[in-house]
Order: C-alpha cells, then sequence, then structure tokens
C-alpha cells in the first residue's frame, strides 16, 4: 500500500536522497477490511493498525503521496485526485511537518464540494495535522526536528493591522488557512508557520489528538463568546464533533450542560457525557440559561436559544454558516440584556489554553480510522453522514 517510509536527516533536513542509504522501512501497517452496514457490505477502511511514531524521518524523499482537490464538485464527481507532489521546502520562519494523521473536518468536504471557493487550484487540503517537525526553513529558530507538534487552520496572520494589535487575530483581513491558502494534510509532509503550530504531548494516540486541532478549537472559542459563568447553566444546541468536546470541557469546568439535538444517537452520547439535561433539537432546558452555543446551522433556533436565556445570558453562534434567523421579537427574545453573538475562527491564544484544558480533563474523542488511501472515501461517508466521530487518516 505504502511505499518504503521515507527517511530524513533530521539535523539538517536536507533532501540528499542521492547520498544517503535506502529509507528504513519502519512501515505502519495499514489494513483495511470489508464491514456491513445497513446499506449493504462496502470496502471501507475502518480497521487502522499504526506503529506510533516517536521521532522525526531519517532522510528526506524528494517527492510524496498526496491527495489534492483537483475538480470541486459532489463527492459523487471524484473531486479529490490522489496524485505525487515533490515534498514542499519549509520557508523562511516555516517548519516541514512529517504527517502523522489529519482529520478530517466538515471544511474539507465543503472545498472538495466547492461550497468554500477554491483560493489555489490543487490544493491539498486537511487542517488537523498531527505530525513532527522533519526540517526547518532558513531562520526558523525550532521547534527541534522530531518535535510532536499540530498543524490547525488557522495558518498567519499579518500581525499589524488593527484586530491583529488589539490581540483579536480571529479577525485578520489578511489571514491565511491551512488546506486552503496553502497545501494542508492530506499528504505525507507539510509546511507550516512555526509561530503557528501547537506543542502536543506524547501521552496521547496521534488519533485522539487531531480532532481536537479543529472541531475542539472551534468549540472552545464559541464557549469563550458565550460568557459561562463560573459554575454556571449552559444550553448546547446541535451535538456533532465541536459540540462533544466543548460540552466536556465546560462540564469538567463545573458547569451544567443541557443538550438539545435531534438524533438519538447524538442524545445517547450527550448522556453518557454527563449532560445534565437532554432534549430535542427545539427543545426547552428545565432550567434558564446563562448562556448558549448554536452550533446547528439553523437558524429558526436562534429565537428558540434566546428565549431559553436567562436575564443577562449570552448566545453566541458557533458555525461559519448559518441559515437565516427569523423575525426576532425584542421582549421575548432580547430585553433584559440577553446578548446574540457570532463566532470567526479562532486565535493562537484560544488553541493554546484549549489544548492545556483538554491536556487536563482529557475528553473523550470518538473517531473513525481511514487510511491514507481511502481520504476520498472518508469524505464521502462525512457527507452521507456515516462516520462514527471524526474521520481521521493515517498518512
Ligand atoms: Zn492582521
Ligand atoms: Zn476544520
Amino acid at each position: 500500500m505504502r511505499q518504503s517510509r521515507p527517511s530524513v536527516n533530521a539535523l539538517s533536513g536536507k533532501q540528499d536522497e542521492a547520498t544517503n542509504p535506502p529509507a528504513t522501512a519502519t512501515d505502519d501497517t495499514v489494513a483495511a477490511r470489508s464491514v456491513n452496514t445497513p446499506s449493504g457490505p462496502r470496502v471501507a477502511a475502518t480497521h487502522v493498525v499504526a506503529q506510533e511514531r516517536t521521532e522525526g524521518p531519517e532522510r528526506l524523499p524528494r517527492e510524496m503521496d498526496a491527495w489534492v482537490v483537483a475538480r470541486p464538485g459532489p463527492m459523487g464527481t471524484h473531486p479529490l485526485e490522489r496524485t505525487r507532489l515533490p515534498v514542499p521546502t519549509p520557508g523562511p520562519g516555516e517548519l516541514l511537518v512529517w504527517v502523522e494523521v489529519c482529520a478530517v473536518c466538515r471544511t474539507d468536504l465543503h472545498l472538495a464540494e466547492g461550497d468554500l471557493t477554491p483560493r489555489r487550484p490543487r490544493t491539498v487540503p486537511g487542517h488537523e495535522v498531527v505530525g513532527r517537525v522533519a526540517a526547518l526553513g532558513p531562520g526558523t529558530a525550532g521547534p527541534a526536528p522530531g518535535t510532536r507538534v499540530g498543524v490547525a487552520w488557522l495558518r498567519s496572520t499579518c500581525g499589524i493591522c488593527r484586530y491583529c494589535r488589539r490581540g483579536a487575530e480571529n479577525l485578520c483581513p489578511s489571514s491565511t488557512y491551512t488546506g486552503w491558502d496553502a497545501d494542508g494534510g492530506y499528504a505525507e509532509y507539510v509546511t507550516a508557520l512555526a509561530d503557528y503550530v501547537y506543542a502536543l504531548p506524547e501521552d496521547e494516540p496521534a488519533d485522539k489528538l487531531a480532532p481536537l486541532l479543529c472541531a475542539g478549537i472551534i468549540g472552545y472559542r464559541a464557549l469563550l463568546r458565550a460568557d459561562l459563568p463560573p459554575g454556571g447553566r449552559l444550553g448546547i444546541y446541535g451535538f456533532g464533533a465541536s459540540a462533544h468536546l466543548t460540552a466536556q470541557i465546560a462540564i469538567a469546568e463545573g458547569a451544567a450542560v443541557h443538550v438539545m439535538t435531534r438524533s438519538e444517537a447524538a442524545q445517547e452520547l450527550a448522556r453518557t457525557l454527563g449532560a445534565a439535561s437532554v432534549g430535542g433539537s427545539a427543545g426547552v432546558p428545565p432550567e434558564p440559561l446563562d448562556a448558549a452555543i448554536l452550533f446547528a446551522p439553523v437558524g429558526d433556533l436562534v429565537p428558540v436559544a434566546l428565549a431559553a436565556l436567562d436575564r443577562g445570558g449570552t448566545l453566541a453562534v458557533a458555525g461559519i454558516h448559518l441559515t437565516d434567523i427569523p423575525v426576532l421579537n425584542y421582549q421575548r427574545h432580547l430585553f433584559q440584556e440577553r446578548t446574540l453573538r457570532s463566532v470567526t475562527a479562532n486565535t493562537r491564544a484560544d488553541g493554546r489554553r484549549f489544548l492545556e484544558l483538554a491536556s487536563l480533563h482529557r475528553p473523550r474523542v470518538t473517531t473513525t480510522p481511514y487510511p491514507f488511501d481511502a481520504a476520498d472515501e472518508a469524505l464521502r461517508d462525512l457527507a452521507t453522514d456515516r462516520v462514527d466521530g471524526a474521520a481521521v487518516l493515517f498518512i
């Protein structure tokens, strides 16, 4: 399935394949097996056994396996293409990261299907990367080769605009994004700016860390925007990958969490994770809420959630997209100083703080593994809601 494991001179980071001995193959063992689903048997990569990497590659190859968005369109039209690309060269301030796993985010699906306009042709998607530093670009001080790092959605900001200067880099008009403005993690190697990668613990499996890098961080930003007071009452509307991580952090920090969601499986998961109450998607929680987060991209739920807020409560809308919000009634939905807010991307400080909390509270992360060869299948399964938790590619 895979070519022999590439290796690299971790100290020099030189791509000197010709002068080094052949790559030593410490191959991951990646096995696919057939599984039965309600819609019939399919060949799915649901069983992946990967050897843990504990250090960087010994020698860099010149080329690598990668997936690119070749023709954006519905997943049935095969928008992704498997290809070979040159191993990228890290620029000033950048790292070359040897990708271990990359989680699959719904944004990858939006990019593959063309819902998000491509910013450049044939881009490698993927922005929840766990890997190890393989080489440093010119002038990059660290982290040292072999260090485990996370590469996330926010690739760069300008650092000088009014938003960046006041600590709101998530609003930077010149911000760029991994897997959209630059090649991402559906590949053996990816470059990232050293200042934008996250330190990651060594004692967690890579596939359990990867979903934290987008679903987790963005959910945490939404929790901050919801202004939940200590020990407060939090309502969560919609209970997918991001919500289930956010709920666990809030509960661990002492909140009473009320979950409103349609799917029975999600309701069951919410109960298991310690929700104080669980109800239908537009259900009324058993007590007024100090704060609420709307994860479901459904504008009709905005007045529902606002009406459930106590005096002075805040509703944060977590998604990039939301269907139209119906007419609000000032008395029922906003008076008594209730607040409605949006959430836009995240700052690096949000990411670092969330990863610290995740290390402390160890939220349960549900994942479905896929081998690298099945990236398109992972996205097809995500499009048809056949993924349990977060899909994760083992590169
Ligand atoms: Zn800026
Ligand atoms: Zn994402």
